[in-house]
């Protein structure tokens, strides 16, 4: 088990580690490199044999991807919107999901101040990706039962299952209450984290993300323009570009953490499941992809394990420890 520089307090509903010698439904080579391919399928989640559809989150998914493939029209391109776009990869997806989301509201990575807690949780919400507290008890459960039967999302059912499939069908496991009670106790009994989970409230604060960004552009493009046509045309760009094709390449990259890094990649731990770290997903995510490292060493802010591992989101957090607004920062002993 490797060790922490630093200990901090520790939710009861934090994932749990699997006991040694449990059994898994791959067997990784400790230290072994390269691309590998599981030969071990594991069984579906009870309920996607049923297969019953869960159509407000399909047909989102559909129809927001239908609306961000706009940005390939000429008519919707301009450069503010395609700069709002890979900024906010960096704000809403690395800041807010894995920042935010993962490494503190899961993990625990790091300590720092209610507000600004709450503000890396807002940013996470703004990716429409449920609200953390359901974010965070699927996130717990994927580590306790990594590529075993009960991982909400585990690649080796199929590629596309672990993708986006799992989202689309409902699933006994996660589908019900209990999920939170058991995963994620510690944000539930917090009002403003039950708050966003009720009544679609996460829902709600995405849409009126976009419905700022649209008013500040569209103000901002009248004053420089006087133009109402010229100013309505900026904004359509940026709500393409800023809001829905961004949101588009985050629910990617988060996936492609969940398929392609239990997928392809190099194991540097012995970790008992088929968590990979892979480069392309590192270098797409901002450092989740080092996605071995992680399982190996979940408190860990740091999921880079060596010189070469790029981290941009744990650069991040250290940016943060400088500027006061992070303490009790965990590293990975080597
Ligand atoms: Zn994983
Ligand atoms: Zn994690």
């Amino acid at each position: 088990m490797v060790a922490l520089k630093q200990t901090s307090t520790h939710s009861s509903s934090e994932i749990e580690h699997k006991p040694t010698g449990e059994t898994n439904a791959s067997k990784p080579v400790a230290g072994s490199e390269g691309l590998a391919f599981p030969t071990t399928v594991v069984a579906p989640p009870p309920a996607k044999d049923k297969l019953r559809i869960r159509w407000a989150y399909t047909l989102s998914i559909v129809v927001i991807h239908l609306l961000a493939v706009a940005a390939a029209l000429p008519w919707f391109f301009s450069w503010t919107g395609v700069i709002a776009c890979f900024l906010g990869l960096y704000v809403f997806g690395t800041l807010g999901i894995n920042v935010g989301f993962h490494r503190l509201l899961t993990h625990r990575g790091f300590a720092c101040s209610k507000f600004v807690e709450r503000s890396l949780a807002l940013l996470g919400v703004c990716c429409l990706q449920e609200g953390p507290g359901r974010w965070v008890a699927i996130h717990r459960q994927h580590h306790q039962h990594s590529d075993e039967q009960p991982d909400p999302h585990s690649p080796l059912v199929a590629f596309f299952w672990g993708h986006v499939g799992w989202l689309l069908v409902s699933n006994t496991a996660t589908d019900s209450m209990s999920l939170y009670e058991r995963y994620a106790r510690d944000l539930m009994k917090q009002r403003f984290y039950m708050q966003l989970e009720r009544q679609l409230n996460w829902l709600w604060v995405y849409v009126a993300h976009a419905a700022i960004i649209a008013a500040v552009t569209f103000g901002i493009g009248w004053a420089i323009t006087r133009d109402v046509s010229a100013a309505a045309k900026l904004t359509a760009s940026m709500i393409v570009w800023g809001v829905l094709l961004r949101t588009v390449l985050v629910w990617h990259i988060t996936w492609s953490v969940n398929s392609l890094s239990h997928l392809f990649g190099y194991q540097s731990h012995d970790t008992g499941e088929n968590s990979r770290n892979n480069w392309l997903v590192a270098l797409i995510s901002n450092g989740e992809g080092w996605h071995n490292n992680h399982h190996a060493d979940p408190r860990s802010a740091a999921h880079g394990h060596k010189w070469y591992e790029l981290d941009v989101s744990y650069l991040s957090i250290v940016a943060m420890e400088k500027l006061g607004l992070a303490t009790k920062v965990m590293r990975h002993d080597r």
